[in-house]
């Protein structure tokens, strides 16, 4: 896809995320600053994202003290989740950056952000390819089961079993 005005999709998670290199990220900004269309995308956006962590929270809330439930919960957690997508985006698939933050949005409430974020980064790199942005499609689920592992070491089985079924959600989503 050409993007939005020539913004491809994971710069803006990027953007958001702070991880965009700092050229790309002033190109963005300044473009930004003269489009107010890009301007409500980067808002819409960013209001997902808070969705997306709301849904994640009551979702580990929930399954913390009903775990039968995972499987009919995170179901309807992502149906939901994709109902609220901006528009602009809604018709496509996830890019990476969309899918590692939905990811980890379910840890955040699990073990803290700073922990999630940092077990995210282990298992990307486990997986290899995160210094080039684009763990393809295929590695997704590779990435899943070392997350899904690392967390599992620390937090016990039932938050392996959280992140290995969001994760299988969200691999059907994943370009
Ligand atoms: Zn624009």
């Amino acid at each position: 896809m050409t993007g939005h005005h020539g913004f491809a999709q994971q710069e803006w998670f990027e953007y958001l995320e702070g991880t965009l290199p700092p050229a790309q990220r002033a190109h963005l900004s300044a473009h930004l600053d003269s489009c107010p269309q890009c301007a409500q995308l980067l808002h819409q956006i960013r209001a997902w994202e808070q969705k997306v962590e709301e849904e994640a929270r009551s979702l580990v809330l929930h399954v913390e003290r009903h775990p039968y439930d995972l499987d009919r919960m995170s179901t309807e957690m992502m149906c939901r989740i994709r109902l609220d997508s901006p528009p602009a985006l809604a018709a496509r698939g996830m890019v990476f950056a969309e899918a590692v933050r939905l990811l980890q949005s379910v840890l955040d409430p699990l073990c803290g952000k700073g922990a999630a974020a940092s077990a995210v980064r282990m298992a990307a790199e486990r997986t290899g390819g995160w210094l080039d942005r684009r763990l393809s499609s295929e590695r997704w689920p590779v990435f899943v089961r070392n997350l899904g592992e690392g967390v599992g070491a620390v937090y016990g089985v039932p938050a392996q079993l959280l992140i290995e079924r969001v994760g299988a959600l969200v691999a059907a989503e994943v370009e």
